[in-house]
C-alpha cells in the first residue's frame, strides 16, 4: 500500500498521572491564567470547589449549571457569567457535559480552556463543539474551544460509577474504532487508536471488578485521552453520524447509544475496511471485533438495546431518514437497507450481523 496522508498535530499540554489535580494550581500559574471561571454540572461541585481551593483567588468564580448536550441558554448564562467576572478563562472539571459548557464559552469570547476530565468522552481534546436548542443540536470545530490545557487525575474517576465508566468507555471506544477507518487517518492516528482500544477494553472489566483500583482507572482513562485525541483529528463515520441522531431525535443518553451501537456498525464495516479489522483484531486478540465488543459490553452489564434505552419501537424511520439526508464517508455505502438492518439489532439488543446484501454477497461463489 502506497502511503501518502496529511497529519497536523494539535496543540495543548497534557499532564497525566494519579494525584496530578494537585498540580492544577502550578499548572494555571505556568499558564499565566490568573482570572479562570469554574465550570461542571450540579453533582461535580463540591469536587470542582475542592480542586479551586488551592488555585486561590485566580478563581473568581464558581457556575455548576452545566448540562449534557449544552443547552443554547445554558451557554447564554455562562458566556455572561464570565463577562461579567472578567474571566480569563474557563477551567471545566467533569465529563463531556463540563468541557462542552467551557467550549461554548470559548467559542463566543475566545478564552482559553483548562480541562480536568472525570470521565472518558475525550471532549477535552478536540476543537469541536456542540449546542442544542429546539431546533435541535448544531456542531462545528473552531481551534479556540480545543482546550490549552488538560489535567488527567486518573483518583477523580473513582467515583464514576461501573455502569457510567462502561458506557464511557465504549464511547471512547467508538472514537477510536471509527479513527482506524476515517477518511483522513494517518500512520500515527491508527498507532494510538489500536493503544488506545487495547487500553480500554484491558481495563473496563478491572474497572468492574474492583471500582477502587485507581490503576486500572489509570489504564482507561490512558485509553480515553488517546480515543479523544484522534476523535480531534479525524472525520468520524457513520457510527458517530447514527448516535447524533438517535440521541437528538429521542433524547437518549450519549454514552448508552454509543454503546448499543458500535457493534452493529462494526460488524457492517469492517468487512469493507481491512486495515481496521487487523488493528482491532489485534489489539482485542479476537477474530471477530464486532461479536467480542457486544459480549464484552453485555458482560459488564451495559443495555444492548435501543428500546430500553427509550427509543421508540416505530422510531427506524425518521432515524433512517436523517442519517440519508446528510451522506458521510463511510467504508460502506450508507443505505436505506443496511441502516434498517443495523437498527432493527440495536432496537431489541441482538447480536450484531453482517447486513443483508453482504451476508448474500459472501453466499454467491
Ligand atoms: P456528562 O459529562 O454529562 O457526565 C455524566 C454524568 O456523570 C453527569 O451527571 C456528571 O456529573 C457525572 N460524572 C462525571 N464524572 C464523574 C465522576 N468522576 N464521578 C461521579 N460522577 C461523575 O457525560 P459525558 O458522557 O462525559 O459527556 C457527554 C457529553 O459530551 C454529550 O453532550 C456529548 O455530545 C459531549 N461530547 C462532546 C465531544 C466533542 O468532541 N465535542 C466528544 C464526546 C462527547
Amino acid at each position: 500500500m502506497t502511503l501518502r496522508f496529511v497529519h497536523e498535530g494539535r496543540p495543548g499540554r497534557v499532564v497525566f498521572g494519579i494525584g496530578a489535580a494537585d498540580r492544577l494550581a502550578d499548572e494555571i500559574e505556568r499558564a499565566g491564567l490568573r482570572r479562570l471561571l469554574v465550570v461542571c454540572t450540579p453533582p461535580q461541585a463540591d469536587l470542582a470547589r475542592r480542586l479551586a481551593e488551592p488555585v486561590g483567588e485566580w478563581v473568581v468564580g464558581l457556575h455548576p449549571h452545566a448540562e449534557m448536550h449544552v443547552p443554547v441558554a445554558t451557554a447564554e448564562k455562562a458566556v455572561e457569567r464570565a463577562t461579567e467576572l472578567s474571566a480569563d478563562g474557563c477551567l471545566a472539571v467533569g465529563g463531556g457535559s463540563a468541557v462542552g459548557l467551557a467550549k461554548a464559552v470559548a467559542k463566543e469570547t475566545g478564552l482559553p480552556i483548562v480541562a480536568v476530565p472525570t470521565t472518558y468522552a475525550g471532549s477535552e481534546m478536540t476543537s469541536v463543539w456542540g449546542l442544542t436548542d429546539r431546533g435541535g443540536k448544531t456542531t462545528g470545530r473552531d481551534a479556540r474551544v480545543l482546550p490549552a490545557l488538560v489535567i488527567y487525575d486518573p483518583a477523580l474517576t473513582v467515583t464514576l460509577p461501573v455502569a457510567v465508566a462502561v458506557t464511557s468507555g465504549f464511547n471512547a471506544l467508538a472514537h477510536a474504532a471509527e479513527a482506524l477507518y476515517a477518511p483522513d487517518a494517518s500512520p500515527i492516528t491508527s498507532l494510538i487508536a489500536r493503544e488506545s482500544v487495547r487500553a480500554l477494553v484491558a481495563a473496563l472489566p478491572r474497572v468492574a471488578a474492583d471500582p477502587h483500583d485507581v490503576d486500572s482507572r489509570a489504564e482507561a482513562l490512558y485509553g480515553a485521552w488517546l480515543a479523544g485525541s484522534v476523535l480531534g483529528s479525524t472525520t468520524m463515520s457513520l457510527h458517530h453520524k447514527l448516535c447524533h441522531v438517535l440521541g437528538g431525535t429521542f433524547d437518549l443518553g450519549h454514552a448508552e447509544v454509543h454503546t448499543a451501537v458500535l457493534p452493529h456498525v462494526l460488524a457492517a464495516n469492517l468487512p469493507a475496511a481491512a486495515p481496521a479489522r487487523t488493528a482491532l483484531q489485534e489489539a482485542l486478540g479476537v477474530e471477530d471485533p464486532a461479536a467480542h465488543l457486544f459480549d464484552t459490553a453485555r458482560r459488564l452489564g451495559a443495555d444492548m438495546a435501543l428500546e430500553r434505552l427509550g427509543m421508540p419501537m416505530d422510531g427506524v424511520d425518521v432515524v433512517v431518514e436523517r442519517v440519508l439526508a446528510a451522506p458521510y464517508a463511510n467504508p460502506v455505502p450508507v443505505t436505506g437497507v443496511l441502516l434498517r438492518h443495523l437498527l432493527g439489532n440495536a432496537l431489541t439488543g441482538a447480536v450484531p450481523s453482517p447486513p443483508p446484501d453482504r451476508r448474500s454477497d459472501a453466499q454467491t461463489p
